[in-house]
């Protein structure tokens, strides 16, 4: 009798462990975790169109004499004529 009450003492003692070693445990995430987070693309440079005024990426402009241009018909023309009026919509 006296074996049997060390062995359930002991049980109980390894239970107990178990238990604690179970709680402590994060639980196993259900989903994959994200993927790596990548860096933010950075912004680019805006410049604006020497003819009409429109502004673009840098990147995407074209690069005239006197600036950056919109597109090649807007390098052909060259710089906006600046008359006082208001832009005209071309
Ligand atoms: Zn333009």
């Amino acid at each position: 009798m006296k074996y049997l009450l060390v062995l359930l003492v002991v049980l109980a003692g390894v239970w107990i462990w178990r238990s604690r070693r179970a709680a402590e445990r994060p639980p196993a995430p259900l989903t994959p975790p994200p993927p790596a987070r990548r860096p933010l693309a950075q912004p680019s440079a805006m410049v604006a169109c020497r003819h009409c005024g429109l502004h673009l990426p840098a990147s995407d402009a074209l690069a005239g004499p006197d600036g950056p241009y919109c597109s090649a018909e807007h390098l052909r023309l060259g710089p906006a004529q600046r008359t006082g009026r208001v832009r005209d919509a071309n």
